[in-house]
């Protein structure tokens, strides 16, 4: 095997290539885009070995349980775009719409030599593909594609702490940044006709029309796609990395990247985003810290859910930290809210309402407010777990990266998971505090909240 797909390959059956199928699929589940796409180059090897033309295929359902008007447009502007790059390459690329994913993948594999998809590291997903890899009678790989290095590779346990999985990351990491030469497809099959169906609409807002989905849900000021996750890139290493490690947590000023929701849909690679930062810019304790996010922590929220099936439910919380919480479970709150009350950003803090509005409006709300905004909802809720569950409802909801393993980690975090005991105190016990006066102490709060009512 090449050395660029070693490690990245897994097959989920153990069938035997279709020699008299008629094509080859790739279905575009996470990675929606044409460039530095592991699944789409092994899709074309493929195609290329067995001398069969190469079917992309996208499946879109309103029957997904998050699917709103934010994400779906998100979404959407990066897979047309994906979608043109592709076929420009002389493969055909479909867009499907169907409410039943695995009876139509099934479906449309039954003509096919084999089937291609893309590594999935959460529960609905790594269930569908178990099914209907059972259920297939060719040949189901899922190429891994969105990690610098395979999730499996990196560690074959649930990690405790960033520390430990650092290590082994940084130990591998040289092996695994190899650079993915698009390969040029023998077959040109765009012009194929493949029997299906497709969405002929050709833009973003045109398919959320006809999708029956939520729409209650305003559209973000992000636009979707790789080019516009490459100006993301561009602007991010000439403006803003020089000053990363000093003022990425500061809310009110804007040195983050903003490249999660793009790596979140998989409109870029973050092997692509390494690489090009090591050849544009010269390592320094900005790059360090980059990385340190980039590619440690985003990694470890994968290895969080790839080994703790709870990783979604409070129940996925360290044992210390659960005792500690239920120790102080009683503590009078001074305030508590409902959902309701949450997500209209209406408490009495006008800071974490600040933190709310943002992710009302952008879609995205800073890094450092969401560690407060969830520690917040800690201690202004009478259950734990009932926090746990508010806090995954609007992340998931309104940010253009939830649904992500990097959602679920982070309001894991905030309720001990990667982190250490500290001191003992009131509700939160064990688990580590934040307050009002912290953010005071360490920013100026009072230009992030002008900064929001500005949006
Ligand atoms: C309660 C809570 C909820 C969160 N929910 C999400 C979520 O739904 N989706 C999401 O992608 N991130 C989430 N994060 C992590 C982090 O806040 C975002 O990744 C970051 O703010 C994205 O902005 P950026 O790309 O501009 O970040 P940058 O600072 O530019 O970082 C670059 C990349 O590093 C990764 N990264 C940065 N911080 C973290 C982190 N703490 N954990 C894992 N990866 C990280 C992201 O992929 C990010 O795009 C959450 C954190 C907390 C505390």
């Amino acid at each position: 095997m090449e050395l660029e797909f070693i490690g990245r390959v897994k097959a989920l059956n153990d069938r035997q290539f279709n020699q008299s199928g008629k094509y080859i699929i790739y279905w575009m589940s996470h990675s929606h885009r044409a460039n530095f796409n592991h699944g789409l180059e092994y899709a074309i090897k493929l195609s290329n070995d067995y001398k069969k033309p190469l079917l992309v295929y996208f499946l879109i359902t309103d029957k997904y349980k998050y699917s709103n008007a934010r994400y779906y447009k998100f979404m959407l502007d990066g897979v047309l775009e994906a979608k043109k790059s592709i076929e420009e390459r002389g493969i055909k690329f479909i867009i499907e719409k169907s409410d039943d994913i695995k009876q139509r993948i099934i479906e449309i594999s039954r003509s096919a030599v084999a089937l291609i998809t893309d590594k999935a590291y959460l529960k609905y997903y790594r269930k569908l593909y178990s099914d209907i890899a059972k259920q297939l009678d060719i040949p189901f790989y899922e190429v891994e594609s969105d990690v610098c290095i395979p999730v499996e590779i990196a560690s074959q346990k649930q990690e405790v702490y960033a520390f430990n999985l650092r290590k082994k990351i940084y130990a591998l990491l040289d092996s695994y940044l190899l650079k993915l030469a698009p390969r040029e497809p023998k077959i040109k099959s765009v012009n194929l006709d493949f029997g299906i169906k497709e969405l002929t609409l050709n833009s973003s807002l045109e398919i959320l029309d006809i999708l029956n989905i939520d729409k209650s849900v305003s559209l973000s000021p992000f636009i979707g796609g790789y080019n516009q996750a490459k100006r993301c890139l561009k602007e991010f290493i000439e403006k803003k990395l020089h000053k990363y490690k000093e003022y990425r947590s500061h809310p009110e000023l804007d040195y983050q990247s903003n490249l999660s929701p793009y790596l979140h849909f998989g409109q870029i690679s973050p092997i692509e985003v390494v690489l090009e930062i090591l050849s544009e810019y010269k390592k320094d304790e900005n790059v360090d810290s980059f990385f340190n996010e980039l590619i440690v922590w985003r990694e470890l929220a994968r290895n969080f859910c790839y080994y703790n099936p709870n990783y979604n439910h409070y129940e996925g919380i360290p044992d210390w930290a659960k005792k500690t919480l239920e120790d102080h479970k009683n503590d009078k709150r001074d305030y508590v809210y409902t959902l309701e009350e949450f997500e209209n950003a209406k408490t009495h803090d006008e800071y974490w309402n600040a933190a709310q509005l943002e992710l009302l409006k952008s879609g995205k709300m800073h890094n450092y407010m969401r560690m407060y905004w969830c520690k917040k909802i800690i201690e202004w809720t009478q259950d734990p777990k009932h926090a746990f569950d508010i806090a995954c409802y609007l992340n998931d909801k309104y940010e253009l990266d939830g649904r992500d393993p990097n959602g679920y980690a982070g309001i894991s975090w905030c309720f001990g998971t990667h982190d250490r005991p500290w001191k003992e105190r009131k509700i939160f016990g064990k688990i580590r505090y934040m307050s009002a006066s912290g953010l005071e102490a360490k920013f100026d709060i009072k230009k992030y909240v002008e900064k929001v009512k500005s949006l």
